[in-house]
């Protein structure tokens, strides 16, 4: 018996099932069912909500999340091996435990779930930042989720949290920032997973925020500063150039220096930039 639950231990469970870890499926398991519960904690209150977790694998995260007393889960796991494994933590929550075998890409979640919504996840490495995107990018703001638990690589959680100017920032941040509000939360060194991977990871904490924090388009916010970052090095009005002809305008309308580079634009200027270009389409 375990601490958290009176289910086996993952590593007996991982035995029990033969779970040898897959790298193909980025499969780099949470065995300490005390960190899986304290990861669940860094969500909140879990009691009122349903929650959608991707990767469920042996389920350590899963039981963290059902045990910290969450309404509902809803796991997704592309790997068949671990449906016997998730079919016994189901039994032992009775009602409060849903898996479907597939793949997180292809599922459409909506379909499972009741808001309130959080998700957590330790991320499959393949398919995380994807995923996150998709999240973050509804066309409609608010999203069917109100907060994002997520264990990233930790190179990655820096990213979605990087300031202006450092080597970190990028489309990961403007996104993550412009609609949200994100924390890394806890830093894991290799030796809390098994296997242990060869990079340190960090669980982000993203709160959706009621409105995005400066209004634009999402579609051409997200295209400006995609072009902006295809060529970081490159100075705004060449980086730009594809967007619009007249984009020196828009720049300097906007209170961008065109000789600036992506990098050294905060989320505001690239928001008024967005309207700018968008004031200049309208008929
Ligand atoms: N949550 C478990 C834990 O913390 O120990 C496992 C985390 S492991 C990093 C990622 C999990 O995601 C694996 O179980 C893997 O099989 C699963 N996975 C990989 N790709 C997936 C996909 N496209 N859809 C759903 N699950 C996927």
């Amino acid at each position: 018996m375990s601490g958290i639950d009176n289910l086996p231990p993952l590593r007996a469970v991982i035995a029990a099932h033969d779970l040898a870890a897959k790298k193909s499926l980025g499969q780099n398991f949470l065995l300490d069912l005390n960190l899986t519960a304290k990861i669940a904690r860094l969500g909140g209150d879990l009691t009122q909500y349903d929650v959608l977790e991707i990767g469920p694998g042996p389920g350590g995260l899963t039981r963290g999340l059902l045990a910290e007393g969450a309404r509902r889960v809803l796991a997704i796991e592309k790997d068949p091996r671990c449906m016997p494994a998730l079919a016994e933590i189901a039994a032992a929550y009775p009602d409060r435990l849903q898996v479907i075998n597939g793949d997180a890409l292809l599922v459409n979640p909506l379909e499972h779930l009741t808001q309130p919504i959080k998700i957590a996840a330790n991320l499959p490495y393949n398919v995380g930042t994807e995923l996150l995107v998709r999240w973050l990018t509804p066309p409609d703001w608010p999203p069917f989720w109100d907060s994002l638990t997520l264990m990233f690589q930790r190179e990655v959680a820096e990213r979605i949290v990087a300031a202006p100017g450092s080597k970190a920032y990028g489309r990961l941040a403007l996104l993550a920032q412009w609609r949200t509000d994100p924390t890394i939360m806890m830093e894991l060194p290799p030796e809390a997973f098994s296997p242990p991977p060869k990079v340190n990871s960090a669980v982000v904490h993203l709160t959706a925020l009621p409105a995005p924090r400066y209004p634009a388009n999402p579609g051409t916010l997200n295209k400006v500063v995609a072009a902006a970052f295809n060529q970081r090095r490159k100075m705004l009005r060449s980086a730009l150039k594809s967007v619009s002809p007249d984009i020196e305008d828009h720049l300097i309308a906007s209170g961008i220096k065109p000789t600036e580079r992506a990098e050294q634009v905060d989320l505001e200027a690239f928001c008024t930039l967005a309207r700018s270009l968008d004031a200049a389409r309208t008929p």
